[in-house]
């Protein structure tokens, strides 16, 4: 009987991969192959692991070795390509590889006795996915469209493109016929397309659907089930699904044939996860293209400033669609109400009322954007200065009217709203400031014939519930729609002449220095809902109007020409005077404890613990949002002009922080957006 050692990733913390014996049960037995998955004993347990590779010794001594106790052999072996990319993702963001190649599998494979999933995954792999939408023929593309997609399908290796064109102007028809060109040629060719959220998107799916009859398309999102997800991932991995449609979590997904991948939007924070495994899907995709030499597509009216740097030192090719592509459709007029000058009543000047009244009269359509959801973000005593504050968090409980509740929208506590002050017995407790709810009561009460509508995180709740508000909206059932970023993305409302942005000022002053290039990018994307009817010839005129303090801001004076050219390009001269990214890399240590002195401490002696040459060690600080659930938390930024230099000293010092001895919760995160 034959003898092997099997080498096996692991989901567990401990940074290393681990040896098993496996012994043929029986004469014939297939010899098990790396990529496979294998069941073995792990403790006291019995888990699921991958086998990254096969031989005939090992240095674990004999006693110690344990006995693997199945081969999932059914299981077409995962690539060495996607083995390689997990440990790239493992090693670039420094945690073990079982933990991020076992998590990136469906759940029902993982589960450890699952015998009859074998015949199961028989059955599923028969039946595939199909797709019998009527097809929809390809619209001849203008000069630019065109210009785009012979460039990117004529890549045949590593081609970073960067698709820079303002919404509207057709990128999703350039991704549509440069996927077509690259599936046309060759017969089982794969392409991965990203969303920032699938969710928002079944227009993207819809296109797709319609578009490619007959040929599966495989999507993959956080919130299927477990089921769905296991069908969809299995045809992919497979080569059945020849498109995978996907948000962040699908870079991760097994393409054996994969020729092409899309990021949409590119720029979205989406593509970042923010807790575990905190990868960039984009950085990922881009690393990805290149192992695989197949081209990438970045697609975005307002680049992340790394790709727009890339760019500008031609590392991506830029492909500009700078018109929409409708025909004689024009951008909508973006104008600025002074709110020092004219005083909003309500949270809404009379400028931007006659406006929607305007709209009204006509029966179109507007559309108010305010990023904060809730009725008022704090309830406060006027008597003796009380105010709503979470007593776990460093952060106000929100007022949620409907619902009767002050809620925390950081960790969740949940109280009733107090009747009266809870300090000083006062009975008139006032809501301060406005979310979507208290905008949507006050809008109803100007506009009492119109149909008032709100879309954001809580009126969308339950699942579907999300799409079948915004087809409320598309059939035309909704006059004044008020809502949250939730609103800014993927739909294009045909009725819609009118956007408002509230109260957009406050990102201005953010401390998070990324918080006005999110802004830019977050209006151009509300503004881009608005005038997709619009022509030269006059139809349906679109505008779009800010209410601001600060008018003179240079932020709002690009956005007013829609030149984000020039936004970006200021953008990147004040980043490399400053010495920050895209210019230099960073990872952050973060220490999490019961009182806040104890993570600074911490990380006083974590910043001394390794020698760091070339590496700038900058103080512990608290963070913005000090406590979070009663944990109190601060970090310490390192910087450094070179990444492979960042990316040593961080190994290096990720073990020395395992040999402290703490009792503070720490990880660090390699290229943080928050900070
Ligand atoms: P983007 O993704 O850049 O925001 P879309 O791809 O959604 O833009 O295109 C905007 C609109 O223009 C859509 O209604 C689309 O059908 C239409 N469109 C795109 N390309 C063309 C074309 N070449 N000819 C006519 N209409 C087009
Ligand atoms: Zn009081
Ligand atoms: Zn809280």
């Amino acid at each position: 009987m034959e003898q092997l050692f099997l080498t096996i990733a692991l989901d567990t913390p401990l940074d290393r991969v681990f040896d098993y014996r496996w012994t043929a049960q029986q004469e014939g037995e297939p010899r098990p192959q790396p990529g496979q998955l294998a069941l073995v004993p792990f403790g006291r347990q019995e888990v699921m692991g991958i086998i990254v590779s096969v031989g005939s010794n090992t240095d674990v001594p004999a006693d110690k070795l344990k006995d693997v106790l199945a081969v999932r052999s059914q299981l077409a072996p995962l690539s060495p390509h996607w083995l390689a990319l997990c440990g790239f993702a493992a090693d670039y963001y420094q945690r073990p590889l079982g933990e991020v190649a076992i998590p990136a599998l469906p759940k029902n494979l993982r589960v450890a006795k699952s015998t009859s999933l074998d015949n199961n995954l028989k059955k599923l792999a028969k039946a595939g996915l199909g797709n019998d939408a009527s097809p929809n023929p390809e619209p001849a593309l203008n000069a630019a469209q065109q210009q785009a997609v012979d460039a990117i399908s004529s890549a045949s290796r590593f081609a970073p493109h960067l698709l820079y064109g303002v919404t509207g102007s057709g990128k999703t028809e350039v991704y549509l016929q440069a996927s077509a060109r690259v599936l046309q040629q060759s017969p089982d060719a794969q392409i991965l397309i990203l969303v920032p959220e699938i969710n928002l998107t079944p227009q993207l799916e819809g296109h797709l659907r319609s578009r490619f009859s007959g040929i599966q398309i495989a999507t993959l999102h956080s919130g299927m089930a477990e089921g769905e997800r296991l069908r969809h991932w299995l045809a992919a991995h497979l080569g059945q699904a020849r498109i995978v449609l996907g948000t962040r979590l699908a870079i991760l997904a097994s393409l054996p044939n994969l020729k092409m991948i899309v990021i949409d939007e590119e720029h979205d924070p989406s593509y970042k996860q923010q807790e575990g495994l905190r990868y960039s899907a984009r950085d990922l995709a881009i690393w990805r293209a290149r192992q695989l030499d197949i081209p990438v597509v970045l697609g975005s009216a307002t680049p992340s400033l790394e790709s727009w740097l890339h760019a500008r030192t031609g590392r991506y090719t830029k492909l500009a669609l700078p018109e929409r592509a409708v025909k004689n459709a024009v951008l909508p007029a973006v104008t600025l109400i002074n709110t020092e000058r004219e005083k909003p009543l309500n949270g809404i000047t009379p400028t931007l009322i006659s406006a929607i009244r305007k709209r009204l009269e006509k029966g179109e359509q507007s559309l108010l954007f305010l990023n904060r959801r809730g009725y008022a973000p704090v309830l406060a005593c006027d008597a003796c200065g009380w105010i709503s504050n979470c007593t776990r968090c460093t952060a106000h409980l929100v007022l949620h009217k409907g619902d009767h509740a002050l809620r925390c929208h950081h960790c969740g506590l949940e109280q009733r709203i107090p009747r009266s002050c809870p300090t000083c017995g006062n009975i008139d407790l006032q809501p301060l400031g406005r979310g979507t709810q208290r905008m949507e009561e006050g809008l109803q009460a100007v506009f009492p014939e119109a149909r008032v509508f709100r879309i954001d995180a809580d009126s969308t709740r339950l699942k579907g519930s999300a799409e079948a508000a915004f087809d409320t909206v598309h059939r035309g059932e909704v006059d004044i729609l008020i809502g949250t970023q939730m609103v800014a993305k993927g739909h294009d409302f045909k009725n819609l002449t009118l956007v408002g942005a509230l109260n957009p000022d406050s990102a201005l002053f953010s401390q998070d220095y990324r918080a006005s290039e999110r802004l830019f990018a977050q209006l151009m994307q509300v503004a881009g809902r608005a005038g997709r009817a619009a022509t030269k010839e006059g139809g349906n005129p679109s505008e779009v109007m800010i209410q601001t303090r600060y008018p003179q801001h240079p932020l709002y004076h690009w956005l007013m020409s829609h030149n984000y050219d020039r936004f970006a390009d200021d953008l990147l001269e004040e980043r490399q005077g400053a010495g920050m990214p895209p210019y230099i890399y960073q990872a952050l240590l973060r220490a999490e404890a019961r009182e806040l002195q104890f993570a600074l401490d911490f990380l006083h002696e974590a910043a001394v613990c390794v020698e760091h040459p070339g590496i700038t060690m900058n103080d512990p600080i608290p963070m913005t949002m000090t406590r979070v659930a009663n944990m109190d938390r601060a970090q310490l930024l390192v910087e450094s002009p070179s990444r492979p230099a960042l990316q040593a000293f961080v190994k290096q010092w990720i073990n020395a922080l395992r040999s402290m001895k703490t009792r503070v919760k720490w990880s660090v995160e390699i290229d943080p957006v928050d900070i």
